[in-house]
């Protein structure tokens, strides 16, 4: 862990594998900068950039990125939930600002205790706030734009207080440019019991089930035209399919999953497989990082060791 760039306004730099703030557990090196302040984040974003969250939607190849990787730490990844009395109707209640840096999971708990409503639905998704928001992340039972009111957003032009009707959101879909950085939001709740959220909780967890609980980055294709991907990866015979150390899990064939030491040759192998053999087109529902290494056959992309059907 070397210090690789001093920083004029005191960010912490490393040099650090990637694959520790992936879910998937895959990922080279890059140089990462922790920023906590809005200063450390312009000087970060000054020079090529990617923004990394919960890292629960990327497989980052094995040599890692050239890019600056920011991360929003310190007061970034803080949470304020004490009701704004002077922006808050009896109807809304609107919170502090919560850091875009702030693990997901850890706040829908939190609102559940306050008996606080509106964003439960959003449960079980391993992100960070600023990346769930950027990605309206969601299920069927209730998505991210369901609880906010101001979003503030780091972009090229300087810092932006914006709320959703600025925005072009939809499903699935901030309307947020790539590489604009959600710094922070102001949620909009709905006063509820502990009890009644557990319970849409539990609803929206009992969905995810036949999900399977290792190292993954989620599901891998989108649903074509009504389809399940995971049915159509069923069907082409691909469960249980290993390459190296990456697997089409038997749980759920939409999900590739890290048996241990995988890279990202072994998953990219996997979606090229799953792509060669599914009759239909299919649309990835995770990034690549860097994305140019989508079939490229880029050396750090090869797979290790042939495919072993089980
Ligand atoms: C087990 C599992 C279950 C999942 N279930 C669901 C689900 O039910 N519904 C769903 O929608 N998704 C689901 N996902 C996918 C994933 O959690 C979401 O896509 C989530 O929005 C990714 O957020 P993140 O913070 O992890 O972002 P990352 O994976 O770190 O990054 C994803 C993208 O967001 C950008 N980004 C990250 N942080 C910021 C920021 N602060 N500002 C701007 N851009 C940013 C990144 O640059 C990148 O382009 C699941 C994933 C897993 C592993």
């Amino acid at each position: 862990m070397t210090v690789t760039a001093p920083s004029r306004t005191g960010a912490r730099v490393e040099r650090l594998p990637l694959a520790r703030f992936t879910t998937l557990g895959v990922g080279g090196e890059a140089e990462v900068w922790f920023v906590s302040d809005h200063a450390q984040l312009t000087e970060a974003m000054e020079q090529p950039y990617r923004i990394l969250g919960g890292g629960s939607n990327l497989v980052i190849a094995d040599g890692g990125v050239l890019e600056r990787v920011i991360r929003l730490s310190g007061p970034l990844a803080e949470r304020d939930l004490d009701i704004d009395p002077e922006l808050s109707t009896d109807d809304e209640l609107i919170t502090g600002w919560v850091g875009g840096g702030v693990p997901l999971p850890g706040l829908i708990r939190a609102l559940q205790k306050l008996g606080l409503s509106n964003l439960e639905g959003t449960v079980g998704i391993p992100a960070q706030v600023g990346g769930a928001v950027w990605m309206n992340a969601g299920t069927r039972y209730g998505e991210m734009f369901d609880g906010l009111h101001t979003l503030e957003i780091a972009t090229p032009e300087g810092l932006k207080v914006v709320t959703p009707g600025d925005l072009r959101w939809g499903y699935r879909d901030s309307g947020i440019p790539r590489n604009h950085i959600v710094t922070r939001v102001r949620l909009k709740l709905r006063r509820s019991t502990p009890e009644a959220v557990l319970e849409k909780m539990t609803l929206a967890d009992t969905a995810r089930k036949g999900q399977p609980k290792m190292k993954t980055p989620g599901c891998a294709f989108k649903n074509p035209g009504g389809m399940g991907a995971g049915r159509l990866i069923d069907e082409a015979g691909l469960k249980g399919t290993r390459v190296g150390n990456a697997l089409i899990a038997p749980e759920h064939a939409n999900f590739i999953v890290n048996l241990g030491g995988a890279t990202a040759g072994d998953v990219h192998a996997l979606l090229n497989l799953i792509r060669q053999r599914v009759g239909v087109p299919l649309e990835l529902e995770y990034e690549l990082w860097p994305a140019e290494l989508e079939g490229s056959g880029h050396p750090h992309m090869v797979p290790q060791q042939g495919v072993q059907p089980e």
